[in-house]
C-alpha cells in the first residue's frame, strides 16, 4: 500500500479487503433503501385500483407481499447492524496492525518527540473512528440516496408540482438540522476537552495520593478536583442544550414539510389536479423522510470525526522511518567482535552537538571503559552502535565494515545492551529471560539464571521460574530486575556488550554482587563499559574520558594515572586522597 496516495483511495483498499463483507453490507442497504422508497407507491395503487375496483384478493397479497419486504428489511438492517460493523472491526484491525509495525520501523528520534499517550490515542480511539467512518459512510449514502432521490423521482410520476414543492423546502430542512447538529458537534467536542481534564484531574490526584496525604492536603487536591468537576458541568449543559435544539428541531422540519404538502396538495385538489390518493402517498414518502435526514445528519458527524482520525493515522503511516536498512544490506554473521567508532560526530534534533570528532577502536574481546561527566554524551555514544540513532557524521564499524551495510535486526542480534533502568514486561521471569532469545530451552533459561547468580533466588519463589512479576516487574527489587535482565544477555549470548551503568542505581553491597556476574558475562565479549564509580573499570583494557564533546583522554587506568589528568583526578576524588 502506497501511503502517498489520495486518502480517499487508501480509505477505500482498506475497504476493499473485506469486500464480501462489503459488498453485503450495501446489497443490504439497497433493499432496505428500496422498501421504503416502494412502499407508498404500493398503497397508492392498491387504493386507486384494488380497493375501487374490489379486487380484494389482489389487495391482500399486496399487503402480504409489502408485509413480507417488511420482515427481510428487518433482515437487512440486523445484517447492516451486524455484518457492517463486523466489517468495520477488520477494517479497523488491519489499520492498527499496519500502524502498529509501522511504529516499530520508527526509530528513537520519533519517540523523543511523541508521547506515549499521545501515540496510544492514535492507534486506540482515532481508529476506532475511522471504524464508524468505514462502517456507516458508504451505508448512509446508499440508504439516503435511494430513499430521499428514488422516493423524489417516484414522487414526480404521481404530481410533479408538489414534488417540486418538496425539491425546495427539503434541501433547507436538510440544512437546518446539519446547522443544529453541527453545534451538537462542536458542544461535544468541548465535552470531550473537559472529560480529558477531568481525567487528568482524577489521574493526577489518585497517583499523587501518596504525596498529598503525606502532605495532609487532601482538601487542596479536593479543590483542584471540584474545579475540573464544574467546568465539566458546565460543558455538559451547553451540549444537552445543542442537542435539545437538534432533536426538537428535526421533528419540527418534518412537520412543516408535512404541512406544506398538505396545504399545497389540498389546494392542488380544490384545483382539480391532484386526488386525495395522491396525497396520502406524498404524506407517506414525507414521513419516510425523517430517517434518511437524522442518518444524513449523523453523517456529517462521523464523516468529521472519521476524517481527522484518518489523517492523524495516515500522519504516521506516511512518517519515514529516519533509519532503514540499506536495499543491499547484509546480514552480520560470524562476529568476532571488533568496534570502531571513525571521526564520529553526532547531534539530537535540537542541532546541539554532543559527540565532536569521536575516534575509538576496540579489538575482538577487549573492553573499553568511558568515563566523564553526566550529560558528556556516554548513553548517547554507545546508542549509536546499535543504530538507535544515525551517527550526522562519520562512521561505526563492526568487524572493519560500516554498520549501515548491515540489516539492523542481524546487527541488533549480536549486542547485548544493559542499563540502569531494567524494562520488564509484565508476566513471568520465564517470560522475562525469554526474551533474550525466544526459542531457548527451560535448561538453558536456568543455565543463564544460574550464570547470573539468580537462579537460587527463584527456585526460592512459590512459583519459582512462573512467579508473575507485575507491571514493570514492581514485585521484585532492583537487584533482582538487574539480574534477571543480566540473565537475559547471557541467554542472548551476543558478542558485543554494553553496560551503560548497569548498577548505578542499585546500593553498594548489590552492586558488588551484581559486579561479579557482569565480569563473567563480559569474558571474551567485546565490552564498551560505562560506570560511574571508577573502581569498577579500573581493568578495563582502555579507558576513553569524554570532555566537551571530544575525547580528552584514552589510555589503560596506569597510563592515565601517570599522566595526571582529568581521570587522575577524578579518580583521586573518588578513592578519597
Ligand atoms: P551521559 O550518558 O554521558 O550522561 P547522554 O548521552 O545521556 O549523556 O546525553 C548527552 C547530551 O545529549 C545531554 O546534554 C542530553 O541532554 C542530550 N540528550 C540525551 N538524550 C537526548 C534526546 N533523546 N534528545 C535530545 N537530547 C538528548
Ligand atoms: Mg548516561
Amino acid at each position: 500500500m502506497n501511503y502517498n496516495d489520495k486518502p480517499l483511495k487508501i480509505f477505500l483498499k482498506y475497504i476493499w479487503r473485506q469486500k464480501t463483507l462489503f459488498l453485503l453490507d450495501m446489497g443490504c442497504a439497497l433493499f432496505v433503501g428500496a422498501v421504503d422508497m416502494i412502499f407508498p407507491f404500493v398503497s397508492r395503487r392498491a387504493m386507486n385500483t384494488f380497493l375501487p375496483q374490489g379486487l380484494f384478493r389482489v389487495f391482500f397479497i399486496a399487503m402480504a407481499a409489502i408485509l413480507l419486504a417488511y420482515i427481510l428489511r428487518f433482515v437487512g438492517y440486523y445484517i447492516i447492524a451486524v455484518l457492517g460493523h463486523r466489517m468495520g472491526v477488520l477494517v479497523e484491525a488491519e489499520m492498527r496492525r499496519d500502524l502498529f509495525s509501522h511504529m516499530q520501523q520508527l526509530s528513537f528520534r520519533f519517540y523523543d518527540k511523541n508521547r506515549t499517550g499521545v501515540l496510544l490515542s492514535r492507534i486506540t480511539s482515532d481508529l476506532f473512528e475511522v471504524t464508524e467512518l468505514s462502517h456507516h459512510g458508504p451505508e448512509n449514502i446508499v440508504i439516503c440516496f435511494i430513499t430521499i432521490i428514488g422516493a423524489m423521482i417516484m414522487m414526480a410520476f404521481v404530481n410533479w408540482k408538489l414534488t417540486l414543492v418538496l425539491a425546495v423546502l427539503l434541501p433547507l430542512c436538510v440544512w437546518f438540522t446539519m446547522a443544529q447538529r453541527g453545534k451538537m458537534n462542536i458542544a461535544n467536542l468541548e465535552v470531550k476537552k473537559k472529560t480529558a481534564v477531568i481525567t487528568s484531574a482524577i489521574e493526577s490526584g489518585i497517583s499523587g495520593i501518596r504525596t498529598s496525604k503525606a502532605f495532609a492536603n487532601d482538601d487542596i487536591e479536593l479543590k483542584k478536583f471540584d474545579q475540573a468537576n464544574e467546568i465539566f458541568k458546565t460543558a455538559k449543559k451547553e451540549y444537552y442544550n445543542t442537542m435539545g435544539l437538534y432533536m426538537s428541531g428535526m421533528e419540527f422540519t418534518i412537520s412543516i414539510m408535512l404541512v406544506a404538502v398538505i396545504t399545497v396538495g389540498g389546494w392542488l385538489i380544490m384545483n382539480g389536479q391532484m386526488d386525495y390518493v395522491d396525497l396520502v402517498t406524498f404524506t407517506l414518502y414525507v414521513s419516510a423522510f425523517s430517517s434518511p435526514i437524522r442518518r444524513l445528519t449523523q453523517f456529517s458527524e462521523i464523516f468529521m470525526a472519521g476524517t481527522a482520525g484518518f489523517s492523524r493515522f495516515l500522519e504516521i503511516m506516511r512518517t519515514e522511518p529516519d533509519i532503514q536498512d540499506a536495499p543491499d544490506a547484509v546480514t552480520l554473521e560470524n562476529v568476532s567482535g571488533q568496534v570502531e567508532y571513525r571521526h564520529v560526530s553526532f547531534c539530537y534534533d535540537n542541532q546541539i552537538p554532543v559527540l565532536d570528532d569521536i575516534c575509538l577502536k576496540i579489538e575482538p574481546g577487549k573492553c573499553l571503559a568511558v568515563v566523564g561527566a553526566s550529560g558528556g554524551g556516554k548513553t548517547t555514544l554507545c546508542q549509536l552502535l546499535p543504530r538507535f540513532y544515525e551517527v550526522t557524521s562519520g562512521e561505526v564499524l563492526v568487524d572493519g565494515t560500516d554498520i549501515r551495510h548491515f540489516t539492523q535486526k542481524s546487527l541488533r542480534e549480536n549486542i547485548g545492551i544493559l542499563q540502569q533502568d531494567v524494562f520488564m514486561f509484565a508476566g513471568t521471569i520465564k517470560d522475562n529471560i525469554l526474551y533474550g532469545r525466544p526459542d531457548a530451552t527451560d535448561e538453558e533459561i536456568m543455565e543463564a539464571a544460574k550464570l547470573a547468580r539468580i537462579h537460587d533466588e527463584i527456585m526460592q519463589l512459590p512459583d519459582g521460574y512462573d512467579t508473575y512479576i507485575g507491571e514493570r516487574g514492581v514485585m521484585l527489587s532492583g537487584g533482582q530486575k538487574q539480574r534477571i535482565s543480566i540473565a537475559r544477555v547471557f541467554l542472548k549470548n551476543p558478542r558485543i556488550l554494553i553496560l551503560d551503568e548497569a548498577t548505578s542505581a542499585l546500593d553498594t553491597v548489590t552492586e558488588t554482587e551484581i559486579q561479579d556476574s557482569l565480569d563473567r558475562l563480559s569474558v571474551g565479549r567485546t565490552t564498551i563499559i560505562i560506570a560511574h564509580r571508577l573502581s569498577t573499570i579500573r581493568r578495563a583494557d582502555s579507558i576513553a574520558v569524554i570532555e566537551d564533546n571530544r575525547i580528552a583522554e584514552l589510555g589503560t587506568h596506569e597510563e592515565l594515572l601517570s599522566k595526571d589528568g582529568i581521570y587522575a583526578k577524578l579518580y583521586r576524588a573518588q578513592a578519597g586522597f
